[in-house]
Formats: C-alpha cells, sequence, structure tokens
C-alpha cells in the first residue's frame, strides 16, 4: 500500500504494536477472508484516482479441485485475468485483481476453478453483490446503481441471480390458502397475477397476464416446490370467469370465497350507474359520485350533509345506494346462515328495484352466491389484498424505468415474496 505508507496512519499502528510484523497485504488478506492457496501478492492506493487495487494471486505449483467432479489436486492448464469491483475501501472505490486458472482434470479436461470470493462470470465480488441487493430492497434500483457507480443494467443482473436462486429453493409445503389478484404492470396495458399466502403473507408465485392459464402455471410452481396443487384448500379471486375456471381446474381441493373488495366494488360501480342515468334528469346529482361511493368515515361532515339531504330527495340514487348499505351489513351477520337468508332477500328486493344496474349486479351475485356466502367461513380478509397491492406499486416505484415485466416480477418478489436470499455476509 505505497500511496497510504505516505500518510502513515496505517503503517504507524502497525509499528506501534510491538511484535506485530504484518504488512498491509496479510491485513488485506485476513479482512478479504482469503485462504491458500490464494494470497493477496500486492496492493495499490492511488489517492487521486480515488481508488484501491488489490492483486491477488495463487501459490506457484498450486493445485486446484475440478469444479465439476471435485477431484482434488488438479494442475493448473492456463490463466485469465480477472478483475472484480469490491466494497469501497471508505470513499474509494476497491478492484481485485487476479489470474484465474484453468485446470486439466484426468476425467473432464480442461475447466474453468471458480474464485472463492466471487460468482462465476460476476464483475462484482460476492460482498460487493451483498450490499447491492441490500441497497435494491430498500431504493429504486437506478438509485442504487447512481449510489454504487454502477450502471443499472449490471445491477439488474445480481438482482435477478439472488431472486431466481431463491425462488428456486422456495418450499411451499405449507401452502393452503392463497389470494389471486391481477395487478397492471404498466399504464394498464399489461397484466401480472399474484399468487399471496394468506397465512404467511407474502407472494408466492407471479404470472404474466390474467387468464385462465396464469392458474395453471401456478399449479405448476406448486407441484415443482415440495407441495401439490390439491394442498390448495381456500382461494380467494373476483368474480372473473377465468379465474373461477383456471382454479376449478387446476385447484380441484380448493373452495373458493369471492374477494369482498371486490364484490362491493361491483354494486358500487351498478350505483354509479344508476346515479349516471338519473343525472340528466336530475343535475344536482353531477359531481356527487363520490358521495355514494365512500362511506361515513371516509367523508367530511359537510359531505355527509349534502348526502343526507341527496337522500331524502327521493331519488333512484338514493335507493340504489341504500341497497348498498344493505349489502355491506350482510357481512355483519353472525353465520353463513343467517347472511344466506338476508342475501336471497337482498337479491329479490333488488330484482324488484326497476333499477336495471341493480338487478343485472344482482343476478350476477346469485350466480357466485357460494363463493360470497364462502367468507363466512374462511375469513379472508380483503385487507391483505390491498396490502399486496401497495406492496406492488411500491415495487413499481423501486423499479421505476423497469422496462421489463421480469424486472417488475424480480422487484415484486423481492419487496413482497420474504424470499431467502442467502447473501454472503
Ligand atoms: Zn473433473
Amino acid at each position: 500500500m505505497r500511496a497510504a505508507r505516505h500518510g502513515g496512519t496505517l503503517g504507524a499502528r502497525i509499528d506501534l504494536n510491538p511484535g506485530a510484523d504484518m504488512r498491509d497485504t496479510q491485513l488485506f488478506q485476513l479482512a478479504l477472508g482469503i485462504n491458500s492457496p490464494w494470497f493477496v501478492a500486492a496492493s495499490d492506493f492511488d489517492g487521486e484516482k480515488k481508488r484501491l487495487d488489490i492483486e491477488i494471486d495463487f501459490k506457484t505449483g498450486a493445485r486446484f479441485a475440478c469444479p465439476d467432479c471435485k477431484a482434488a489436486d488438479c494442475p493448473v492448464h492456463d490463466t485469465t485475468k480477472k478483475t472484480w469491483r469490491h466494497l469501497d475501501f471508505f470513499q474509494h472505490q476497491a478492484f481485485l485483481h487476479a489470474r484465474t486458472p484453468r485446470i486439466t482434470c484426468t476425467r473432464c479436461g480442461v475447466r474453468q476453478v471458480e474464485v472463492p470470493w466471487a460468482r462465476p462470470g460476476s464483475g462484482f465480488t460476492l460482498l460487493f453483490e451483498a450490499l447491492a441487493m441490500t441497497l435494491v430492497i430498500h431504493m429504486p434500483v437506478a438509485a442504487a446503481a447512481r449510489m454504487l457507480g454502477e450502471h443499472d443494467t449490471k445491477l439488474w443482473r445480481v438482482v435477478h441471480h439472488y431472486v431466481e436462486a431463491a425462488l428456486a429453493e422456495i418450499d411451499l409445503a405449507a401452502l393452503a390458502r392463497v389470494c389471486i389478484d391481477e395487478t397492471a404492470a404498466r399504464r394498464g396495458h399489461n397484466y401480472i397475477t399474484l399468487f399471496v399466502d394468506i397465512d404467511a403473507r407474502r407472494v408466492v408465485f407471479i404470472a404474466e397476464g390474467r387468464g385462465q392459464q396464469t392458474v395453471a402455471q401456478f399449479a405448476d410452481w406448486v407441484d415443482a416446490h415440495n407441495s401439490d396443487a390439491s394442498r390448495i384448500k381456500e382461494v380467494c379471486i373476483d368474480m372473473s370467469g377465468a379465474y373461477i375456471a383456471g382454479v376449478a381446474e387446476n385447484l380441484t381441493e380448493a373452495e373458493i370465497t369471492f374477494d369482498r373488495f371486490h364484490v362491493m366494488k361491483l354494486i358500487g360501480e351498478a350505483v354509479d350507474k344508476v346515479r349516471r342515468a338519473e343525472t340528466r334528469s336530475r343535475p344536482e346529482l353531477k359531481g356527487s359520485r363520490y358521495l355514494w361511493l365512500k362511506n361515513d368515515a371516509n367523508l367530511t361532515a359537510a359531505q355527509k350533509a349534502e348526502r343526507g339531504s341527496l337522500a331524502k330527495a327521493n331519488l333512484k340514487t338514493g335507493r340504489a345506494w341504500a341497497m348498498r348499505l344493505a349489502f355491506q351489513d350482510i357481512y355483519k351477520e353472525p353465520s353463513r346462515e343467517w347472511a344466506g337468508l338476508m342475501f336471497d332477500r337482498w337479491c329479490s328486493w333488488a330484482r324488484r328495484s326497476r333499477l336495471e344496474p341493480m338487478k343485472s349486479v344482482a343476478a350476477t351475485l346469485m350466480r357466485h352466491e357460494q363463493g360470497i356466502l364462502a367468507w363466512f367461513d374462511s375469513r379472508i380478509a380483503n385487507g391483505l389484498i390491498e396490502g399486496i397491492n401497495s406492496l406492488v406499486q411500491a415495487a413499481k416505484a423501486k423499479a421505476r424505468g423497469y422496462r421489463t415485466l421480469r424486472n417488475l416480477k424480480a422487484i415484486t418478489y423481492l419487496v413482497a415474496g420474504k424470499l431467502d436470499l442467502k447473501l454472503p455476509t
């Protein structure tokens, strides 16, 4: 460490320690955790260029194990010079350099030996990659790349490696209850479907698209990860025909619960259709959409007062709104039986309402009655879906400029998958 010696701090401290005869190369060797036959041959610190270069080598005549058959003591065939970016040394970028050997194995022929400080093919040391992964869990990849002074495509390569390695090891043996939901990947054009373990509260699979085939892909994924699709007993989905058919075909043991959030959203949309049609004859309804869709807790006192006076005005919208409130109350019933009774009553009320959107939503709900009432047994909460969706939105922000669905999927797994990344420490 020629340049640093001029400053003298490191050298001076070592000299003060009686009996110590440790050279800076040995110090780096300890710090890097490098073992025989590898050793630190030299180091060069350039204060002006703000970089530290550490030269690593192996002992003359060293023999290495074959990476394929593990046969020991294979002689070196030839070497190639390689460089890896390592953790910064204070504010200075640090690089390791080494000639990496290819050995001759009597059984396998000429093989490239892996070095203990880096993955094959990576231009970063394992510790640098661990730092990069820690950063991208907490900040957008582009920001992490800027901070590390690397191009983000290089960081994405690291992200994909660790996410894919963790996914290959994912164990789904305990998976029994699953939420399935779609989310827009980019400006509503692409969709991904998330499969969420309700009990572990984590994303266990992400499929591209939102069709029936996404459930088939999920079933294959479960089969391939220490489980069996028949172990899935509960599924929470919206009333999309694609998911219903996908579950019926691929998750044959699962009982479907239709998500409360989606059920109420459908009814809310019907209320708004009634309002929009009525606005033509009752202009006071203009701009009141929000008042009929939100619960009291989410309205200001003024909004509540406005809706109160509109609700007394004998409007069709007021009737539809009362139906929405009544349906919401069904979820407060103490049992599936009571809820079933109220559900039937509600549907006949809606069907006789002479409000086309309410009649139509009642027909939809009746076709899905079992799955709606299944909530009273499964109690699968809608909050989880919203929570997961907000994680996906956060992932989208982290993957800003993610360019590909593959990048968005990787970050989603990273922030919502509770993966065991097995990062080197
Ligand atoms: Zn071999």
